[in-house]
């Protein structure tokens, strides 16, 4: 497993980098009572080391707490593994019954030879309304995000004594967003939300820990407005496409800019997102399925 981070006596990560399809970030609160977990990883095996880890920072007879900031199988796919050690998996309605319906693999989309046992588990909890967990010294609170984002069912948690917020994949560092499940608008706006915690120290999605001086939100923030900036305009889509390269030249899965761009332009013309063509025009710029590294 990718090492452990910590953040803050109570607060802990582990990052999988550089962060790039199914290469998530996961990490805990820990308090004299018990344990949250946010997020799971998306194989068995990487799910199995992640809930050992967890097991090593919860107090004797403490509880096991999860939290999917939504229900991509990245961060989703472990969560059979959480009620199976004894612990309750929190998610957003939405999420829940996608969870539920899943595994989601994809075949003709990814490959990867090592799911192992992805099964979800029988139930989630809702979070119909902010949360405030009290872990025994250390609160987390556990918060919807305001209309549809990264996707229709996404949560952030906020650790305000450590100024720490795990922001699911409201945030990418260094690595494309993906916004074939939300809106590219909600998305945008959902950025003023969260900047308005005034986190010291953000925990994005996918890549490195961002300081908040290093302004992450506003970088993603400007990304998705120029998405609908360029989606309202007449140029074609893959032309887009590759202008978006030049202008985030460091940002990993660059075929997702391709995907971002058919969301917005649904947005922006009120037309349908059509999802099959637009993860075929991303396959086709990188020659074929994903092959998964995780
Ligand atoms: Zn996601």
């Amino acid at each position: 497993m990718s090492a452990v981070q910590t953040l803050s006596p109570s607060t802990s990560v582990v990052l999988q980098l550089p962060g790039g399809w199914f290469r998530n970030n996961a990490g805990w609160v820990s308090g004299r009572d018990g344990v949250l977990l946010v997020d799971t990883f998306a194989t068995e095996e990487r799910s199995r080391e992640l809930l050992d880890a967890v097991a090593g920072a919860t107090p004797d007879g403490g509880s096991l707490r999860a939290v999917l900031t939504h229900a991509h199988g990245d961060h989703a796919h472990g969560a059979r593994q959480v009620v199976e050690r004894g612990g309750e998996v929190l998610a957003a309605p939405s999420a829940g019954a996608v969870v539920a319906a899943g595994p989601h693999l994809y075949p003709g989309v990814f490959e990867c030879s090592n799911w192992g046992d992805v099964t979800p588990p029988e139930s989630t909890t809702p979070v119909v309304e902010p949360l405030r967990l009290d872990l025994g010294g250390i609160e987390a609170h556990v918060l919807p995000v305001p209309g549809t984002a990264h996707t229709d069912g996404d949560l952030v948690v906020w650790v305000p004594d450590d100024g720490v917020l795990f922001t699911g994949d409201l945030l990418f560092n260094g690595v494309c967003p993906l916004a074939f499940s939300g809106s590219v608008t909600g998305w945008a706006e959902a950025l003023d939300w969260l900047a308005g915690f005034g986190a010291a120290t953000l925990v994005p999605g996918h890549g490195q820990v961002s300081a908040a001086e290093e302004d992450l939100i506003g970088r993603v923030a400007e990304y998705l407005r120029w998405l609908l900036d360029v989606a309202a305009g007449p140029e074609e889509l893959p032309s887009l496409a590759a202008q978006a390269r030049d202008r985030y030249p460091g940002w990993l899965d660059a075929e997702r800019h391709v995907v971002n761009l058919a969301v917005a332009r649904s947005e922006v013309r009120g037309t349908p997102f059509d999802l099959v063509a637009a993860m075929g025009a991303a396959l086709a710029e990188v020659g074929g399925p994903i092959r998964l590294d995780v």
